[in-house]
């Protein structure tokens, strides 16, 4: 399919159907990305303020094959919002719709647009009395419609599941520019093809999502935060078992640390406490959200007992307040800016069935060991099978000096993980960066159908093209 640049002609049509201030050039900010490996194209940027000023940008771009590439808070590290090669697009931001439109405690629903940040959902949430449980380090900065659209993870998927899971409906603007109006706030509706489902994770190649209505829930009566060593994965996993048949569905974080993220925050942020005098090799941050009754302090120091007596932990520190369960906290949001201070010669977002995870650290180890003298910080989201597997350079040498072997480092992970059952992609999504791995590592009938669901849908094939699915 031949498309078209996001040209100055194309800009003053549109210009004739929109309110002044709806469209300008991209800043440079909206052409790059977190990891810097993206360039971005400038074409026009759109800012819409309502649903249908989206519809009117979005028809007029069919009309026109000019790609479309939807913008969240431009935190995504997968390249899926920026469009480095073809013609320049429409970058269309939602930053200008971020309404709460409604709230219903009784319900535990709120309705936000696409534009609303993640943090102020949770504000807005919590003002009602209750929990928007989707957490991540980027919360301060992406939108929901990102967030939706990449089908987000972060820290509370164990209990809470992750962002599809979190959706009960969605307002969208399809490739034709029509509005589905699917702001259900129902839990049960079993009405055939379900087209929310399919526009969570899309990452905005099917449309654009313009509001959605999320789940709440209550907001536990107390919270208890904890490090505690562990001898190795395996007793991760059974800590992770005996803290789930103490304390039944609390445990909403879960979360493995190896001694090389400990030491690369000694090394890049030495101004941040570490909860242990000497870097066990392993160690878990376990997160409670307790109901009445329960004291967490109390709650974690029978737990820790527990696995000391099962021979799975031989220390631990328990968080007494509220300064202390973020300092605990800290350490594990800084292990991500200290790997990056550090620069991953490559890094990897992945899962693995949960009892698979030993083997697959210690297959992992050797084999990434057969490629050269490396450094490997494997940490993250335990419970959900979820780990950032990260190659470093050995100490005093740089990610620059490694280019030639980062794609054989990444193959060789990657493999790993498929052989395993696993997904090379958990919490990112595809983007631009894997759709190789997609069409690598994908089920040959379920890329079909993909394939079939863009085309019906989008088939003059503007929305973010090149990402999830490969150009032909
Ligand atoms: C420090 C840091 C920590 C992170 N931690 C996590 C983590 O723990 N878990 C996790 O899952 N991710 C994490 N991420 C990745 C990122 O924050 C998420 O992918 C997030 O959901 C992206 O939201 P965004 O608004 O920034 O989207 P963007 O980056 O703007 O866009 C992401 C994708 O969604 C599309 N898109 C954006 N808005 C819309 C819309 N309204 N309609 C249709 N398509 C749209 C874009 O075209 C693009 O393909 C982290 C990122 C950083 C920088």
């Amino acid at each position: 399919m031949t498309l078209n640049p996001a040209d100055p002609a194309f800009a003053a049509r549109l210009s004739v159907l929109l309110p002044q201030g709806v469209l300008r050039a991209p800043e440079p900010r909206y052409l790059e990305e977190p990891r810097g490996r993206y360039q971005g194209q400038a074409g026009i940027l759109a800012l819409p303020r309502t649903v249908e000023q989206v519809s009117i940008l979005v028809r007029e771009a069919n009309g026109a094959r000019v790609p479309v590439v939807p913008y969240g808070g431009g935190t995504g590290l997968v390249g899926g919002q920026v469009m480095p090669e073809g013609p320049a697009p429409m970058v269309l931001s939602l930053e200008r719709m971020p309404a709460i439109r409604a709230v219903y405690p009784q319900e535990n629903v709120i309705i936000a647009e696409a534009g609303a940040i993640l943090a102020d959902i949770q504000a807005a949430a919590q003002d009602a009395g209750r929990l928007f449980p989707l957490s991540l380090a980027a919360e301060g900065s992406a939108r929901i419609g990102g967030n939706l659209s990449t089908n987000a993870g972060g820290v509370n998927v164990l209990r809470y599941g992750n962002a599809r899971d979190l959706c009960l409906g969605l307002e969208a603007v399809l490739p034709s520019g029509e509005i589905w109006h699917g702001l259900s706030r129902l839990r049960k509706d079993n009405t055939g093809y379900d087209l929310k489902n399919l526009l969570i994770g899309a990452e905005g190649t099917l449309g654009v999502i313009t509001a959605a209505s999320l789940k709440l829930s209550p907001v536990p009566a107390g919270a208890g935060t904890a490090v505690f060593s562990v001898r190795d994965p395996e007793a991760a996993i059974a800590l992770l078992a005996l803290a789930r048949d103490r304390t039944g569905e609390s445990v909403s974080a879960f979360e493995l640390i190896h001694r090389q993220g400990l030491e690369f925050l000694a090394e890049a942020l030495p101004q941040v406490r570490q909860p242990f005098a000497e870097a066990p090799e392993w160690s878990v941050l376990i997160e409670l959200g307790l109901p009445r009754g329960l004291d967490p302090a109390d709650t974690l120091t029978g737990l820790f007992a527990a696995a000391q007596d099962a021979g799975l932990s031989a220390d631990g520190v328990i968080a007494q307040s509220d300064a202390q369960r973020q300092m605990l906290w800290s350490v594990r949001e800084h292990i991500p800016v200290a790997n990056k201070a550090i620069g991953a010669v490559s890094s990897h977002d992945v899962s693995v069935p949960v009892s698979e995870i030993p083997a697959f650290i210690e297959q992992g180890r050797k084999a990434v060991a057969a490629l050269g003298d490396f450094r490997i910080n494997c940490f993250g989201h335990l419970g959900d099978g979820n780990l950032h597997y990260n190659v470093f350079p050995p100490r005093g040498r740089t990610r620059d000096a490694y280019k030639a072997v980062r794609d054989a480092v990444q193959e060789t992970v990657h493999g790993l993980v498929h052989a395993f059952g696993g997904s090379f992609s958990a919490e990112h999504g595809v983007g631009r960066m894997k759709t190789g791995d997609l069409e690598r590592y994908g089920d040959p009938v379920r890329l079909a159908a993909m394939s079939a669901v863009k085309n019906a849908l989008d088939p003059n094939g503007i929305m973010n093209p090149g990402a999830v699915l490969k150009l032909n």
